[in-house]
């Protein structure tokens, strides 16, 4: 595809579409919006917007299709693939203002959010309601960006992931037509589900401008433990065992022992370095849930667990799970000259313990340093590979890991991306994951989007 790059023609015609003050081609907010958190190449966009309504993106897209000048959504930038990554320039719509919480039904467990909504902003406004909205990629990301990379977190495990939450959208097209998308019954079986359609699918068909979400009623009662294994392989045949045994955990996370050492020297925990499963349960009557840690405790015995420790009250289980989510800086901080490629393949649950294998092999084999963390219940492993940054060869070997690893999980059936999107690093195994559906994805995206300028480069190969 040909784009135009932005001339003072067409900023000139946007500055009437929206305020000075909301359009900026500044060279400190154009850096800003050069990348995410991943390591991935920054690329500028060549204006950056802030929308305050459907109208103002409307007329943004119109005119853009009409130029051929790229659109890229941006919600915090936090994805790990390069998703926002403006990386054929043009227009980024910053949806930081449009952060407005529209109404809360409680009656109906749904909240309708214009898409800069912070998820965690509007579980705060949801604390006195006794109502949540579970999707937990832990880093502060907006309900649109979340909406467009599927995301997900510790407790899809039993939860599910944004895509079981999102119920009605209303989305702007390339050409600029404004389309409902969903109704706000709790379920529907009318029609195609264009809904999901645009889930997952990273700003490429369509920029959400509203959201209806579904919430859920917060649990009454919380508990936490903690398990202890002399393998990797050992803690994932628990694993199999608690998911097969129907308990139900709301998180269940393995962490490599090479990730426990690190939150014991930063986060002071005091936990044996060895291979560990962080549980949680959430459930209606304490005995219910002690009922349940006992039978957890017997599946973790009889897979080898060296050391259980059930009942991890609440301030320890926000300290150890809040540990958890600061793995990814802790590794950094850890090795300060060094970039990270993280991973997120995922497995059906039986081939779990496979793939842990493989990945274990492969860092050993390619003498690199790999950092182990799981959504464990959902087989899906996050491996972080460390690599001094600029040294060409350790970056070759982290590259052919990492393809060694996508490989294998494809072998097992599974994907190369379990939450974390497409974005740009994990085009290259969209054939091979997808096979002839590939082509047919690309005929979706034509008929969205004809002129290719809705997030260009991503998704595709
Ligand atoms: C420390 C850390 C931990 C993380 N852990 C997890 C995890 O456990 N699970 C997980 O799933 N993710 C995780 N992530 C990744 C990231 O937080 C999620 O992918 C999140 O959904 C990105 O949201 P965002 O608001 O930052 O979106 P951005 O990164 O800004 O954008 C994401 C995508 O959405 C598009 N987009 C943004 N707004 C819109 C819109 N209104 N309409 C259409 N498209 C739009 C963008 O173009 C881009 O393609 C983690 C990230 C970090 C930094």
């Amino acid at each position: 595809m040909e784009f135009n790059p932005l001339n003072q023609t067409h900023i000139k015609s946007l500055q009437a579409l929206v305020p000075t003050e909301r359009l900026s081609t500044g060279e400190s907010v154009l850096d800003l919006h050069a990348q995410d958190q991943s390591l991935h190449t920054p690329h500028r966009p060549e204006a950056v917007v802030w929308p305050i309504s459907r109208f103002e993106v409307a007329g943004i897209l119109k005119y853009a299709n009409a130029n051929r000048i790229p659109v890229t959504g941006w919600g915090a930038g936090s994805s790990l693939e390069g998703n926002p990554i403006p990386v054929k320039g043009g227009i980024v719509l910053d949806f930081s203002r449009m952060n407005q919480i529209l109404n809360i039904r409680e009656g109906d467990f749904q909240a309708d959010v214009e898409p800069g909504v912070i998820y965690q902003d509007l579980n705060q406004k949801l604390r006195h309601t006794g109502l949540f909205f579970p999707p937990d990629p832990g880093a502060r990301a907006t309900i649109g960006g979340m909406i467009a990379n599927n995301a997900s977190g510790i407790r899809t495990v039993y939860y599910g992931a944004t895509k079981d939450y999102v119920l009605r959208l209303t989305v702007v097209l390339a050409t600029g037509e404004i389309i409902e998308l969903g109704t706000r019954a709790s379920k529907t079986s009318s029609g195609y589900d264009l809904v999901h359609l645009f889930v997952g699918s990273e700003g490429t068909l369509g920029i959400v401008v509203e959201a209806t979400v579904r919430l859920v009623g917060l649990p009454t009662v919380f508990s936490a433990a903690i398990a202890n294994f002399s393998s990797v392989e050992a803690a994932g045949k628990a694993v199999f065992g608690i998911m097969r045994g129907g308990l139900n955990p709301a998180a269940l996370e393995l962490i490599g022992p090479e990730c426990i050492a690190l939150m014991n020297q930063e986060e002071n925990t005091d936990l044996e370095a060895t291979p560990t499963l962080f549980m949680e349960f959430h459930g209606a009557t304490p005995s219910q849930l002690a009922e349940i840690l006992k039978l957890v405790e017997d599946i973790c015995r009889d897979h080898g667990c060296r050391h259980f420790q059930p009942g991890v009250g609440r301030s320890e289980r926000d300290r150890l799970f809040r540990a958890r989510h600061g793995l990814g800086e802790m590794i950094l901080r850890k090795h300060p000259a060094c970039g990270l490629l993280v991973m997120d393949v995922a497995v059906p649950i039986t081939a779990y313990p496979e793939l842990i294998a493989t990945i274990q092999g492969e860092v050993t084999a390619a003498r690199l340093t790999g950092y182990t963390f799981s959504h464990a219940g959902d087989g899906n492993v996050h491996l972080n590979l460390a690599g001094k940054k600029g040294d060409g060869q350790v970056w070759e070997r982290i590259e052919g890991v990492a393809r060694r690893v996508v490989t294998k999980a494809l072998e097992l059936d599974g994907t190369a991306s379990g939450e974390h999107g497409v974005g740009l690093g994990k085009r290259k195994y969209m054939a091979a994951e997808h096979g002839a559906s590939l082509e047919w994805m690309q005929r979706i995206k034509s008929l969205f989007d004809p002129n290719g300028i809705l997030n260009p480069g991503k998704i595709f190969p």
